[in-house]
């Protein structure tokens, strides 16, 4: 593809880190180009419900944030990585909110919920639909731009060229290349893949495949933790059309437990979600599980305990999506069982976005260290927006020099 004076910065995947990477780029005075496997809006970011933890709170602080980070990883997380995310987590909130993202307010400040691992109420959100919010705003900052799109083009190889490097597209009209300076992947993890190898339910959406990973591994990049997948605690069990679906865990925030065929409590429903996920199999397996009429494995989430005024205003869309599969979570329980959800590792990179590879940056979802083996939830989209815009700025900066 001729794309007329040399690109400084290649990103690939349009996800929250691919997004707010290349805006970050633009915004250093690089040339950018995205390139990414389908259109710019298909990625998971603009699935993600919940929220993003950022310290905003009156009793809450960077360094208590960085504490619940290292504690939900168990103490895999590189702790230069979570300084990095927790400290500058408040700042990618203002950056996010100058770009046009409405965060939900009340009483004046925002409306703070605690995630699970979390010691303090610390999570964002924008309703329960934070992922649009947040990639409809990076989309708009990039669109304003002079960044060269590339939609449909899956990144098939990349390899070195001259100063730079050379990426190479499948794409409907055949095989195209891109030359940059610096390349950011921003591509994304692969748990749609991994759970149809499983043969499991997954929240992601069907571009998650992870060929990038295995394409900077290839090339010579080094990974961590690669083999650390996560399970999100609440996958919808039932009705059909609600399997695979991710129930958020501000339901759990606000109220929901998880309880067993008999009722009773088995669990924190507000622990870590590596803990929680596996008291629900335990659960399962000691026989006190509930089967779904079509006979799969689930226990109970009691979402009547959910106060209606915090339902209506932080889970409208969760509403909305059972009681049109008629069921009303706010007067009967839901059904749930873990589902296939996130790539805790990923390519290694420093402070600055960098992989092990000269020249090749890596953010989101597809880099590791941040979550070690465990991620909290509202940390990735952090990750994406802290690690993208510092990423886009270094390969800039590289790329210039
Ligand atoms: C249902 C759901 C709910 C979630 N809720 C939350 C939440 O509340 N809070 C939170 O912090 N996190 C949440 N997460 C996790 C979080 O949303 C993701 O981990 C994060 O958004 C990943 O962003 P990303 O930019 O790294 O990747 P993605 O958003 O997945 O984007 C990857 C991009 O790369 C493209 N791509 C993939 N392969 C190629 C290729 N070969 N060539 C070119 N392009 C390619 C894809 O098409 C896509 O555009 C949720 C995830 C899901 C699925």
């Amino acid at each position: 593809m001729a794309l007329g004076a040399p690109i400084d910065v290649l990103v690939i995947g349009s996800g929250a880190a691919g997004l707010a990477a290349a805006l970050s780029a633009e915004l250093a005075g690089a040339r950018v180009a995205i390139a990414t496997k389908t259109t710019l809006q298909a990625n998971n970011s603009s699935k993600a419900q919940g929220g993003i933890q950022a310290a905003l709170g009156a009793d809450d602080s960077p360094a208590l944030h960085a504490e619940d980070v290292m504690r939900s990883s168990h103490d895999t997380a590189d702790p230069g990585l979570v300084e990095v995310l927790t400290s500058e987590a408040p700042d990618a909130i203002a950056w996010l909110e100058e770009l046009g993202c409405g965060f939900t307010r009340e009483n004046g400040g925002y409306r703070l919920a605690r995630c699970g691992g979390a010691s303090r109420k610390r999570l964002l959100q924008v309703g329960d639909r934070t992922g649009h919010a947040i990639t409809k705003a990076l989309r708009e900052g990039l669109e304003a731009g002079a960044a060269i799109v590339s939609a449909h083009h899956r990144l098939t190889s990349l390899g070195q060229s001259g100063a730079g490097w050379r990426a190479t597209f499948e794409t409907p009209d055949g095989a195209d290349e891109i030359d940059a300076a610096t390349v950011v992947l921003a591509s994304g993890g692969r748990c749609f893949a991994e759970a149809a190898t499983r043969g499991e339910l997954s929240t992601n959406h069907p571009n998650a495949t992870g060929e990038t990973t295995r394409i900077a591994l290839d090339a010579g990049a080094e990974g961590r933790d690669l083999d650390a997948l996560q399970y999100h605690p609440n996958g919808g069990a039932w009705p059909t059309t609600m399997q695979g679906y991710s129930i958020p865990e501000t339901t759990r925030a606000y109220g929901a437990v998880l309880l067993n065929a008999d009722g009773e409590e088995f669990t924190d429903s507000l622990g870590p979600r590596d803990e929680v996920s596996q008291a629900i199999f335990d659960e399962v397996d000691a026989g006190r599980g509930v089967l779904t009429e079509d006979g799969r494995p689930a226990v109970w989430l009691d979402t009547t305990r959910i106060p209606p005024a915090d339902a209506d205003v932080s889970l409208p869309y969760m509403l909305r999506r059972y009681r049109g599969a008629g069921i009303d979570p706010l007067a009967e329980r839901i059904l749930t069982y873990p589902v296939l959800h996130y790539q805790n590792g990923g390519l290694v990179i420093d402070t600055r976005g960098e992989t092990t590879l000269e020249g090749v940056f890596a953010c989101g979802e597809i880099a590791g260290g941040t979550h070690g083996r465990n991620r909290m939830m509202g940390n990735s989209l952090l990750e994406c927006v802290v690690f993208g815009r510092r990423a886009g700025k270094a390969a800039a900066e590289k790329a210039r020099s």
